[in-house]
This record gives C-alpha cells, structure tokens and sequence, in this order.
C-alpha cells in the first residue's frame, strides 16, 4: 500500500487495495469527566487517530433530577477543536472570550482553542433532565495551530437524505455538502440516521480514512453488527459503506485525510513537542496565557504533574 505510483496503474492498485481493506474493532473504556461516567472511545492504544479527529468522549444517555451532571470547571485547551453534538438534552459552554453558548441537539459547538483557550461545559439550571451527546476533538495543523481562539454555535446544519438514511453534516463536508463549522483540514464528521429496515451502500471518499461509531439503535456495518461504545475502523480506500438496520439507528461517522503530522497530546493540550506541552502547564498553573472564564463560579482544574522528565521554560 504504500507502494502506490501515480500511474495508470492506479486503479488496479486501488482495487486491490480494497480487497485488504481493513475492519478494526476497538472497545471503549470508561472514565470520569468531573462527576460524570463517560465512555472514551478515541484515542486508544493502537490508534490514536482518525484523519484529524484524535480524541471521542461518548456520554449518556442519562436522566436526571435535581442534578447537574455536566460540570467541567475551567481548564485550558491548545492545538485543538473540541465539537460537542448532543442527541438529547443540553449543554451550557462559557469560554475566556466572554462565549456564552446553549447547545441542543443537533447543533453544533465547535471552539478552536488555537494558541490557548479556557472553558467550562455544564448542565444548564433550566434543563430537560435528560444527557446524551459526544465530545470530539480535531487536532490543527500546523499552519493553523496557533491562531487565535474562537467559538462557533452552528444551528444550520446540511441535512441531506440518501437512500435509506437522513445525513447532518457536523464538521467537515459530506460529498460537497459543508457545515459552516470552521474546519482547517479535509475532513467529516456526520450523524447519520439510519430508516427502520434499511439496507443501503452510502458513498466515502476513498482517499479519507474513516470510523463509525454507533449512538443508538442497532446497526450492522457489511453484515457485522455493531456493538454501543466501540470504535470500528474502516481504513482508507473504501468508496463506500454498507450499512444495514432493522429497527433503525444513529451512526456517528468520523474521517479525514490522514492527517501527516505527528501529534503530541498530553491532558487538554496537542501539541507537537514536550517543551510545548510543559510551557502549556505552566502557563495554565501560573495563570499566563489562559484568560479565566469569568461566567463560572469555581475553582478552575488544576494541570496532572507532568511524568517523566520535567521540562520548565
Ligand atoms: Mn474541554
């Protein structure tokens, strides 16, 4: 495979690219997000990304009362995006820049942390009792990883019917259709809703390489039926996916063309060096760089020691 010439060749190659194409099945582990038990799905050992996407948490679905269970204090993000998309139930998100942002179902948050963010994500006062949703990140490349902070609340998303399935595009495009979603490399991420009864070959881009993730529902990836919380590898070179259901389903597609550089990622910071890493945690517990979120009432994270060799400006 990695042997491809750009010759007429090509294809043929191609072609017995596809007859190798790999199926990868990489079961999620849980762990706490503040108070909340949340499942995380993307990176693990064996493999750490999925085009730019290098990081899935997956929580709920959960319903409460008189609780909040959503309650990330401050903590500082860089070389990044963090995308929330929420199946039910709602997220508030204050940030350093003076954001205040409402999340619902099927709208989109994507914040690029850039140079350096800070930001808080919690369960509203006023709520429907009810969480479900992902929390993904998107490493930047480096022509874009330190540019400045932003947040983007996307309510208008493409939403396109295939055959047999409704497509939200969150991040990225889907076959030219782009969210408005800031995206620095090429690259999707999509909720697709599978129709009761489908079976259906939906199209990819060959020189992406993409997971799927099943949200809800059940759903069988070419006859292989796919288990909640675990992430299914697809590999490059597929122009398209089969995918069945019976009673229907929600599929969370990610992908994107290999993303060529090698990442560092330590907590809440990607970077590409320890020294940038170790200037990061500094900056954030000397409290430099990182603005403080002004909206949240409470003591900010403090940054894990750094294992190893400690590394100081
Ligand atoms: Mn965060």
């Amino acid at each position: 495979m990695s042997n491809l010439l750009p010759t007429e060749s090509t294809a043929q190659e191609c072609a017995a690219a596809d007859s190798a194409r790999v199926l990868e099945t990489y079961p999620a582990h849980e762990t706490d997000l503040g108070h909340l038990r949340i499942r995380r799905i993307l990176p693990v050992r064996q493999r750490r990304m999925i085009g730019p996407w290098c990081f899935l948490d997956r929580y709920g679905p959960l319903s409460f009362t008189n609780e909040k269970p959503m309650d990330v204090a401050p903590h500082p993000h860089i070389g990044l995006q963090t995308v929330s998309w929420l199946l039910s139930g709602e997220i508030i998100h204050h940030d350093s820049l003076g954001t205040e942002a409402l999340l619902r179902p099927g709208q989109l948050g994507v914040m690029t942390a850039g140079r350096g963010i800070t930001h808080t994500e919690e369960t509203p006062v006023e709520n429907t009792g009810h969480l479900n949703g992902v929390q993904l990140w998107v490493a930047l490349p480096e022509a874009h990883r330190h540019t400045q902070p932003a947040f983007g609340h996307h309510t208008e998303l493409p939403v396109l019917e295939e055959p047999g399935a409704l497509i939200r595009v969150i991040l990225g495009d889907w076959h030219g259709h782009r969210s408005e979603g800031a995206a620095y490399s090429p690259m999707v991420g999509a909720e697709m809703t599978l129709h009761a009864g489908t079976s259906t070959a939906l199209p990819l881009r060959p020189e992406f390489e993409h997971a799927l993730i099943l949200l809800s529902g059940d759903a069988a990836f070419e006859g292989q039926p796919l288990l909640p919380d675990t992430l299914y590898y697809l590999g490059a070179h597929r122009s398209d996916m089969q995918l069945s259901t019976r009673a229907g389903a929600q599929v969370l597609l990610i992908g994107g063309a290999p993303f060529g550089e090698t990442i560092l990622m330590w907590w809440n910071f990607v970077a590409r060096t320890q020294q940038e890493i170790a200037a990061a945690r500094a900056d954030w517990e000397g409290h430099l760089r990182f603005d403080d979120v002004r909206a949240y009432h409470g003591a900010r994270l403090r940054a894990p020691q750094l294992i190893g060799r400690p590394i100081t400006r």
